[in-house]
């Protein structure tokens, strides 16, 4: 397939990427999502809003990143094989999240809008939000389960020293599924003045394509610092994928290029249902928060409980653009464990300096792995982000991770 008319052709019409994506929803919510959609379409062709965009990209979040090359990392493991990372833990916040906050964020203002609504799980999303609202002036809501707030407690203080309000759901499990439906019940009654923040490439189109657009900023840059580098192409290019959306803005830009492509889902503790969260590895396909994708499904089709060490990662549905890229053969979308993950996290750290997020360290698990089979070439990693966040925790059931460092 030829991929430069990519763009033009996906998403078709009706926001779907072959079988996938689309916008199934509540009656009353289609005439809200058709007039984002609608916004998103004018303006994303808007030389205001572009540039306005850029200087927001430059001044205010700090990129472009860098590309860096893992020289040591690279030696260590024998191969003549070269790592290299998008450095996305370089970007204002600490990670790739901010890049569409700040996109959402700035079509809320276009569109009039007063406040930003998001759900969080572990409050990565909504402190990038609550950074974007600060910024834009914007009020926010943060809908949050009770379990996680308890959990998430420096996100929680982070969000509200930023100004945000959040709302702690006490329904049900008390986490992310909770939340999510708390801050769309709140939307539905407040779309006039709010505008719904979704945190990943997924759900309702546009959603899908606009989170994809936004970070596509991470892909593009990379390519040409890459090229500017090396004079090649990257002979692999992977990042993690949670709900796909680093993921999706690091793939889109290298689509028409000779270069393989590899989506890394979290394997957990290993297959058994409930301890990973691998939704193309063990899902179907299947209907979740109003779009089409792969699903980890339940016999009854309700999604199935889902886990990963990095708490960004564990969603148990992927965005829509992801499965069809699969269909495509375009993506291939391998695993890697807690286990690997973790061993990846040291050595980045001890290597190189660099403590990874535990969602970015599953990518890098498997540029580890891939460079060790390949003996030459490039492998380009998004690290998506940085692991001040995860050290705690680590260090709690890890401890310094002497065990994971190589012997000689
Ligand atoms: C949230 C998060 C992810 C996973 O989200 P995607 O939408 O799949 O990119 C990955 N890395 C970091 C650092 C995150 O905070």
């Amino acid at each position: 397939m030829d991929y430069r008319s990519y763009f033009k052709q996906y998403p078709d019409k009706n926001g779907r990427y072959g079988e996938y994506g689309g916008a199934i929803l509540p009656p009353e919510l289609v005439p809200v999502f058709k007039e984002i959609t609608e916004a998103y379409n004018a303006i994303c062709h808007s030389a205001q809003f572009i540039n306005e965009l850029r200087r927001i990209r430059k001044e205010f979040q700090g990129r472009p990143t860098p590309v860096y090359h893992c020289d040591r990392l690279s030696r260590k493991l024998k191969t003549g094989c070269q790592i290299y990372l998008k450095r996305e833990d370089l970007n204002h916040t600490g990670a790739h999240k901010l890049n569409h906050c700040m996109g959402e964020g700035l079509l809320a203002k276009f569109m009039g809008k007063k406040k930003l609504i998001a759900e969080t799980g572990a409050g990565q999303h909504g402190v990038a939000l609550a950074t974007a609202a600060a910024y834009f002036g914007l009020k926010c809501d943060i809908y949050m389960g009770e379990v996680d707030i308890a959990k998430q407690a420096p996100n929680v203080t982070r969000m509200k020293i930023l100004g945000a309000n959040v709302v702690p759901v006490t329904h049900g499990l008390k986490t992310l599924k909770e939340a999510v439906d708390a801050a769309f019940d709140a939307y539905l009654k407040e779309y006039k003045d709010a505008i719904y923040c979704i945190g990943s490439a997924l759900g309702p189109h546009p959603f899908p394509q606009m989170v994809r657009d936004f970070q596509m900023c991470v892909g593009l840059e990379a390519r040409e610092q890459f090229l500017e580098m090396t004079g090649i192409f990257p002979d692999v290019v992977c990042a993690c994928v949670g709900g796909g959306s680093n993921s999706a803005g690091m793939f889109a830009a290298f689509l028409n290029d000779p270069v393989e492509i590899c989506g890394v889902e979290p394997l957990g503790r290993g297959p058994r249902t409930g301890d990973h969260a691998a939704s193309m590895a063990y899902g179907k396909r299947g209907i979740l928060h109003g779009f089409e994708s792969i699903i980890l499904q339940e016999e009854d089709g309700s999604p199935s409980p889902v886990y990963s060490i990095a708490s960004g990662l564990d969603y148990p549905g992927v965005g829509p653009e992801h499965a069809f890229w699969r269909d495509l053969g375009r993506v291939n979308y391998v695993t890697a464990s807690d286990e690997e993950a973790i061993d990846a996290f040291f050595k980045l750290s001890r290597y190189e300096g660099i403590i990874p997020a535990l969602e970015s360290a599953h990518a890098v698990a498997y540029a580890m792995r891939r460079a060790k089979e390949m003996h030459s070439g490039a492998i380009l990693v998004n690290c998506s982000g940085r692991g001040d966040k995860d050290v705690d925790y680590v260090v709690e059931h890890y401890g310094y991770g002497e065990q994971f460092m190589f012997k000689d």
